[in-house]
């Protein structure tokens, strides 16, 4: 009898978890999007109860032990990650989302009478360079809107007279990412939203990196900022406390209540980083994952990439069917495999396969399947 009893519980629960993993989604959202499924799960966890203190991580201090132990933490992590530690970065987590440092930037970069550059490379980037205008004089230094931002300007003159250089790393909407970047004597200010910690670079070739939390590294609700000390405090302007990065830096990132839970999952997350090896083993999953997919792409017939091979993103893979009709068809086979959030960025069209550090291979051969089965189909 209690043989049959506890037969009968173990295959209810693996009938269960079959369930479960049925129901979760081949998920290629460009952001917010998806996170390692160990970081969802310890992330409820807290929700409910914070390492069995008896308090959600949702109602404690951002001033208690606990709280500025974990901020301490991913901080730590960051640098670590980054390979930064000892050179002057302050890592700060803000709110506001990258489009506030758009803002923040030119206001405590750019002099008064001086002059910022800024790459233009994609959608982000202009809307940084249309935010920096609003403090000074602006040069747009190159830019690949010709092409609808299918690739990044090489060889661009950098005159040394500038008080910062702007470039965005990887262009989440248009599927372009730096392979290399240029070479300035002046300060290099980047946005990495959507290639942060993807792969192995020399990060102390940037004085200050930015990233909204919501395409590599958490939820929406934090900003990370990476900077260094020695580029601030040269505008002669006053500012607002809350857009001066002098203060944030002398606050710790507590110049107001921060973003308790989307700090917690990101260190969640940087702490995973650290289980898989760092980021130099993410980058060899993420080179491969995005051959799969590049490698079908250019041999499917249906199907064509929109950005120039030299150029192509490891994170954001955007392509578009060659003949419309297959349209429908196509999307039916990707509801039925359980692919989610595929659909392309509004201004581009066609389809974006977002495939960031915690989108699993198999993941991706599922997109590669149903590519073939079209194929197959029509
Ligand atoms: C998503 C994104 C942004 C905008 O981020 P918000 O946090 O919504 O302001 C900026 N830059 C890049 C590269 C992005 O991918």
């Amino acid at each position: 009898m209690s043989d049959s009893w506890l037969i009968y519980f173990v295959t209810l629960s693996v009938l269960l978890q079959i369930e479960w993993h049925t129901m979760k989604k081949h998920n290629f959202s460009a952001g917010p999007s998806i996170l390692p499924q160990e970081v969802f799960q310890k992330a409820s966890e807290s929700v409910l109860d914070l390492n069995q203190s008896g308090l959600s991580i949702l109602e404690i201090s951002h001033r208690s032990d606990a709280f500025t132990e974990i901020l301490d933490q991913a901080k730590a992590l960051v640098l670590q990650h980054l390979q930064l530690e000892n050179k002057g970065y302050h890592v700060l987590f803000l709110q506001g989302g990258a489009s506030m440092e758009f803002c923040r930037i030119p206001q405590n970069l750019l002099s008064v009478g001086g002059t910022a550059g800024y790459i233009n490379t994609g959608t982000w980037a202009t809307n940084a360079l249309h935010e920096a205008k609003l403090w000074g004089n602006v040069i747009e230094l190159a830019s690949s809107a010709d092409r609808n931002f299918s690739y990044i300007p090489k060889n661009i003159y950098i005159p040394s007279s500038l008080d910062y250089v702007h470039l965005t790393s990887n262009n989440t909407i248009y599927g372009t990412q730096y392979r290399n970047f240029p070479k300035v004597d002046v300060p290099l200010v980047c946005d990495m939203s959507s290639d942060i910690f993807s792969r192995v670079l020399d990060f102390s070739v940037f004085d200050m990196i930015y990233a909204g939390a919501q395409k590599n590294l958490g939820p929406a609700g934090t900003t990370l900022l990476v900077i260094k000390e020695s580029i601030l405090g040269k505008t002669q302007r006053t500012l607002p406390s809350i857009m001066d990065y002098q203060k944030h830096i002398a606050k710790e990132s507590m110049f107001n209540t921060p973003a308790v839970f989307s700090i917690y999952v990101s260190y969640l997350t940087l702490q995973w980083i650290t289980n898989q090896g760092g980021i130099s083993k993410l980058e060899k999953i993420n080179r491969k994952k995005a051959e799969i997919l590049y490698n079908e792409i250019d041999r499917n017939p249906l199907f064509e990439g929109t950005a120039d091979r030299a150029d192509r993103s490891l994170m954001n893979v955007t392509f578009v069917l060659k003949d419309s009709q297959h349209q429908q068809r196509f999307e039916e086979l990707c509801v039925s495999a359980d692919i989610s959030g595929i659909k392309g960025h509004r201004t581009v069209g066609g389809y974006r396969a977002s495939i960031y550090n915690a989108m699993p291979i198999e993941s991706v051969q599922v997109l590669v399947n149903v590519m073939q089965e079209l194929e197959q189909q029509v």
